[in-house]
This record gives C-alpha cells, structure tokens and sequence, in this order.
C-alpha cells in the first residue's frame, strides 16, 4: 500500500480523497493554487504546495508543476478527483512515465473512452446498446443532411471530443441543420481544441441512467447499480438518486451485468461509469466516465461501499473487496449539487462565507469544503456542496433531504438551495415522474431568467 498519495484537485472531491486516505493511514498531500491558500482541503491534508497562480491552466492543469509537488513529497501516488486532469490521457501516460501511480485507470482505456466516437464503437462490439445515429464522423453539412434524413429529425449533433454538455446541438428540421452543425463544430473546436462532430438520433422523453463500474484491471469487474440523473439544466446534473425509481431489479441486473462483462472483457481498471439514455424500456449508451463522478456518494450509501478506498486499494495491485453478489441495495439515497449562484440566471456568487452550518442526523452526509469566513475564489466551478441523504426507501428519502435543507445555513452568498426547496414540493419529484428535459421546462415555467 502507499505510505502517501496526492491529491491533484480541490474543494470538496480532494477533501473526499483525504478523509479516505486518512482512514487508510495514508499521509495526503494537497496542491493548490495561489487564491486557494485558505481552502480547507490545504488545512485538513497533511501536508500542502503551492502549484502556481489562481488560473487553473497555470496551476490544478499544470502538469509540470504537479509532477514537481510529486517529486518534493515523495508521494507514490496521484488521486485525480473528477474533472481538472481526471480524464486526461497525456498526463496520466507522464505520470507512469515517472513511476508514479495513477488512481485510476490506464491512458490507454482514458483514450479510448475520452474520444466519444471510438467509446461508441468500442461499446457496440461489446454488446453494449448504444443511440441510433452515424457511422462515425460526420465531415461536411451535406453528410450532415443526409444522415438527418436517414434516422429522421430531430437529431443532436454532438462533439467527439465532448463534455459538460458543450459541442452539441440539436437540429428540429434540415433547415436547422444549416445552423447546428457548424455551430456544434466551432464549439467543439473552442472547448476540446477538435472540431469533429458525430450525429445521433435525438431522444424526446429519455431518463438519463448511467451504471457505476468498478474493475480490477486484470480482467475481473462488477458494477454497482445505476444513478437516475435525469434532472438537468443545460446538460448538467443537479439532482441525482440511487435506485432509479424508474428501474426494476430484473432490469438493474441485466444492464448492470452487460457492463460488468464489457469492462472486465477490455482489462479496465478502477471506477468508471457507463451512462445511457433510457427510453421506452431501451437503454443507449451516450459516453462512459472514466473516473470518481461528483453523484459518486449516492452509490456508496445504498451499497455501503466506499468507492474512494476502493480506487485506492485496485491501484495498489489489490483485488477488488467486494463480489456481485456482495452487492445489495439498501434504501434509497439523493443528492443535490448546491452551487454558489444566484437564482434565477444560475450567475455565478463567489464571496465570503458570513456563517455555515451543515445539516446532520441519521442519513444526512454533507460533503463540502466551506467554512465560516471562508472566501469562495471566484476562478473555479461554482460546486460548492453536495448534500446527500438515506433512508429506507424513496419517500422517506425526500422527506429527510426535506429536513436536512431546513437545517443548512450558508449566508454571505447566493446558493442553488432555494431552487430544491422549490422542486420539493413538485407532484413530479414526489413520483419520480420525469425525463431530462422536464427541469428545463420546470425552469422557464417558473422561474422568469
Ligand atoms: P457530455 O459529455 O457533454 O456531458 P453526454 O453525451 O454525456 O455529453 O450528454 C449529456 C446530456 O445531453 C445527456 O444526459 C442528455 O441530457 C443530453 N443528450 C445527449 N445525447 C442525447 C440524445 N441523443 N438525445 C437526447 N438528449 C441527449
């Protein structure tokens, strides 16, 4: 096992991956930017550097600079949290480079996930459903066209390169064809440095439900049931469950085992996450994750698992602690993303934290990096929260998370909480009765942004 890992992100998740470490008895080490001096990631590791300045290109992106903190430490491994370099194949290929070990799995299978088009093929050999759309790339609006009359309008033009929901745009008719694919292509080439495109049949009424994997790299995988992440805005989650109140046992089981065998077929190793587009009774792969996902709390309180340690223990060569058939739902568990922004336009609120007071009591667990008087940088992503409850089944899951944001007070800013407390009380959230473009509506309906 190592005697120290680092943590190569911020906030909440590398506070996460330092409480595991702890519990491990494993020394952590936190890297961070110049305006996160005061974070409490930096306070609670065991010991903290300094990367650079507050932008992230020049600090949590510098991959220079995190393999130097490496190097200083003496840290035997990199946890990378989600988003910053988690998914970034080239570092992770540096990081072995320098007999340093990844928490995570190898570049090889980030590659091969990270470019969507390959994930797409790649998943369809491997018996895994997946959305009707082209055979690849689409290279020219003509093509474009052509493969819009083939599946039938409407249809999403997407970037394969894609992720937080940029590079893709949905086209009604082939008159907005002329307007969406090469709107989707200059996007894609602003956000991901790749303007190549792909097209899928757009689904009206899907659930989004995507399966937590977990592999040994050595062949053996499980999965962990699914995540209903169906409430979104602007193709981000906001609110996500586990069990999927729209999926049954049979169905969890079926799904998950076709992803179990997928993952344990190429050698994957670690955590991942394979999500689908449910409609209908059909699921269609749209992208597979291939590290820890912000809604990753959720799974570990109906499995009781912890899927940090677990990340931990795969990368040191140890087997994986759990068997399928180990693995059982308990109960029902949500949790909303509470955001420092200022409703209803979701503007960004950094600023000084005047009084936080987190919920408790049975089944609440709050993970997050504030403080009283702490100063939220206004550089980063506006996550500054994720609350999360359990209990024995759906209802009495709402009515604690009811309960428990009663309970929190984070004063000094503007947060997402109003916008939960409004939702709670929506027949729809009661029954579990909506698709990934209810919120949306729910929004414009509601509030006037
Ligand atoms: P990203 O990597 O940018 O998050 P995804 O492919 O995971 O992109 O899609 C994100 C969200 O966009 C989905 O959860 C869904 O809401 C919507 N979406 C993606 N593909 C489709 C599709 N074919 N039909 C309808 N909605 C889609």
């Amino acid at each position: 096992m190592f005697d120290k890992i680092l943590i190569a992100n911020r906030g909440e998740i590398a506070l996460r991956v330092v409480r595991a470490c702890r519990e491990m008895g494993i020394a952590s080490v936190a890297v961070h930017s110049t305006a996160d001096s005061d974070a409490m990631h930096v306070r609670m590791a065991d010991e903290a550097i300094c990367i650079g300045p507050a932008s992230a290109t020049q600090s949590y992106l510098s991959i220079p600079s995190i393999i130097a903190a490496c190097e200083i430490s003496g840290a035997q491994a990199i946890h990378p949290g989600y988003g910053f370099l988690s998914e970034n194949a080239s570092f992770v290929q540096i990081v072995e480079d320098h007999e340093i070990t990844f928490i995570g799995p190898s570049a090889e299978h980030i590659r091969l996930m990270g470019d969507k088009i390959t994930a797409k093929d790649t998943m369809k050999n491997l018996g895994v459903p997946c959305v009707p759309g082209s055979d690849g790339g689409v290279p020219d609006l003509a093509s474009a066209k052509k493969i819009g009359a083939e599946f039938g309008y409407p249809v999403i033009v997407k970037a394969t390169a894609g992720g937080g929901g940029r590079g893709m745009k949905l086209a009604r008719s082939e008159a907005e064809m002329d307007h969406a694919f090469p709107t989707a292509r200059a996007e894609a080439k602003a956000a991901f440095g790749n303007d190549e495109v792909y097209i899928e049949k757009y689904l009206g009424n899907p659930r989004h439900i995507e399966v937590q994997v977990f592999g040994d790299g050595k062949g053996n995988a499980v999965h962990l049931g699914e995540r209903d992440c169906s409430l979104q805005r602007r193709h981000q989650k906001v609110f996500e469950e586990a069990p999927g109140p729209a999926i049954d046992p049979e169905t969890r089981a079926r799904i998950g085992k076709t992803c179990a065998e997928a993952v344990a077929e190429i050698g994957y190793s670690g955590a991942g996450t394979i999500e689908f587009l449910y409609e209908d009774g059909e699921f269609y792969f749209i992208e597979m994750n291939t590290r820890l996902q912000v809604e990753h709390p959720v799974t570990e309180a109906v499995f009781g698992v912890d899927l940090v340690r677990e990340q931990i223990q795969v990368a040191a060569g140890m087997p994986l602690s759990f068997r399928q058939e180990d693995l059982q739902v308990n109960g029902h568990a949500i949790e909303v993303r509470i955001n420092a922004e200022k409703l209803p336009n979701f503007a960004p609120s950094p600023g000084r934290i005047t009084q936080y007071h987190a919920p408790g009591g049975l089944g609440v667990r709050m993970d997050s990096a504030l403080y009283d008087g702490y100063r939220i940088p206004p550089y980063y992503d506006s996550l500054i929260g994720k609350l999360i409850v359990h209990a024995q089944d759906r209802p009495a899951a709402l009515a604690r998370l009811h309960r428990a944001l009663g309970e929190l007070i984070v004063d000094g800013i503007e947060t997402t909480v109003p916008l939960f407390h409004a939702l709670l009380e929506e027949p729809a959230l009661q029954t579990g009765d909506y698709t990934i473009h209810w919120l949306e509506k729910w929004l414009a309906e509601n509030l006037d942004a």
